[in-house]
């Protein structure tokens, strides 16, 4: 297991790092953030807080499966497992 981190008590400093990390978590794990030094500050952050590491784990796992779960499916493939689920069921019945 590992050791709880002591959490530091958070300083308005704090406060904007996260706010910024929040605001841009999106086009940093797209990886679209232009501003090479605000990416970086980003990436420091997640490493050492914990709320805004847990929230981009959390962000980009979702990413990844979405991206899995969205692949171009054509609808006639769909039609075509859609029957053979209910001819399962239907045979089970
Ligand atoms: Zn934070």
């Amino acid at each position: 297991m590992r050791p709880l981190r002591k959490r530091m008590k958070a300083t308005p400093a704090d406060m904007a790092r996260c706010m910024e990390a929040i605001r841009n978590l999106d086009a940093y794990l797209d990886e679209e953030l232009k501003d090479e030094a605000k990416a970086t500050r980003i990436a420091e952050h997640l490493e050492v807080c914990e709320d805004c590491g847990l929230e981009a784990r959390t962000v980009s796992s979702l990413k990844v499966s979405l991206r899995r779960m969205a692949p171009e499916v054509d609808p006639g493939t769909l039609d075509r497992l859609r029957s053979f689920a209910q001819s399962l069921e239907n045979e089970e019945a």
